[in-house]
């Protein structure tokens, strides 16, 4: 099943959710997303077309604005959609009569023809559930090795996370000051993704100028630097979709210039690898060729 989700200039100040109920029996949710936008979603449609070629239809983009349009006073229309994604669901047949009633939980099977190691499948599941859902295969695991182990991952913070988000607000101020130089709005995105890892990118950089290289948003040199050796980034669509949303902030010359300068990093930390030197914390950065 195909789900796609729109998003569009931001529909008011405020920072919670509303969960539309349709009339066709299901739910969309309106979030505010990143600074200045809300993300509307999802839609559920039967997909027909290839897997390479997941986009979402006209008709989705209405149903959504269409939902909108029903409980809010200002409407908004396809046109008003700055960026939209879509995906495609592998549900499990459950017996269900349509998609919304299919469970949208993960199921873990186990098979085995009794000679040789088992077959473990996962199917379905969500980011949310995804350390519950890495014990659940684990503990398949164990049972097929005949070894016992208590889960951890229930207590332990995701890196960078380990404060209490109840005081994410605070952290955010700790930015500030430790880096004055900061907007709030770029201190409160790199809390959100980073955390405490914020400090790592920033370094010991007492000025913009220092950050490196501006490419627009509030992205600098530092960050894209820091994504391609961390978080394995190799692509303008890695930096500015994938671990960061800064695609819907940067102008299409912005876009290019960022291509340009991942080219010069990627070919110069091919050249440094051919003459057998890594550049200094560039040695995960492969190129994409
Ligand atoms: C429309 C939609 C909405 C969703 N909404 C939510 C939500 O609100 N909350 C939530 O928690 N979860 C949600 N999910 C589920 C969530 O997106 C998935 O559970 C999660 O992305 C699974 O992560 P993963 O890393 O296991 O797999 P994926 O994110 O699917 O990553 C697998 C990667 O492997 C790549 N790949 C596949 N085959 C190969 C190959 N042979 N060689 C190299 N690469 C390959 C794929 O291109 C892909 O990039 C949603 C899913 C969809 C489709």
């Amino acid at each position: 099943m195909r789900g796609s989700h729109i998003v569009v200039p931001r529909l008011y100040a405020h920072d919670r959710c509303y969960l539309l109920q349709n009339s066709d029996d299901r739910i969309v949710f309106v979030i505010p997303y990143e600074e200045n936008f809300s993300l509307i979603g999802t839609t559920d449609r039967e997909h027909q077309e290839s897997l390479n070629q997941v986009t979402i239809s006209k008709d989705e983009a209405q149903y959504l604005c269409a939902s909108v349009n029903d409980y809010f006073n200002s409407s908004i229309s396809p046109e008003d959609i700055v960026w939209s994604y879509s995906a495609v669901r592998p549900l499990f047949d459950d017996g269900s009569a349509d998609a919304k009633s299919i469970t949208r939980d993960y199921r873990i099977t186990s098979e085995t023809d009794g000679t040789g190691a088992p077959l473990i499948s996962v199917l379905g599941g969500k980011i949310t559930t995804y350390r519950k859902l890495a014990e659940d295969v684990l503990s398949e695991v164990n049972q097929a090795l005949g070894v016992t182990s208590e889960g951890w991952t229930g207590s332990s913070p995701l890196p960078g996370g380990s404060f209490d988000f109840l005081r994410f607000d605070n952290e955010v101020e700790q930015l500030k000051q430790d880096y004055p130089f900061l907007s709030h709005s770029h201190a409160h995105r790199l809390m959100r993704l980073y955390g405490s890892l914020s400090r790592g990118i920033l370094g010991d950089a007492m000025t913009y100028r220092e950050l490196g290289r501006f490419f627009g948003g509030n992205l600098y040199e530092n960050e894209v630097r820091y994504l391609m050796e961390n978080e394995w980034a190799m692509s303008v669509e890695d930096i500015l979709w994938r671990r960061t949303k800064e695609g819907l902030n940067l102008s299409d010359s912005e876009v290019r210039t960022l291509s340009d300068f991942l080219k010069e990093i990627i070919s110069e930390a091919d050249s440094s690898s051919d003459d057998g030197e890594a550049l200094a914390g560039s040695s995960t950065v492969q190129s994409a060729t």
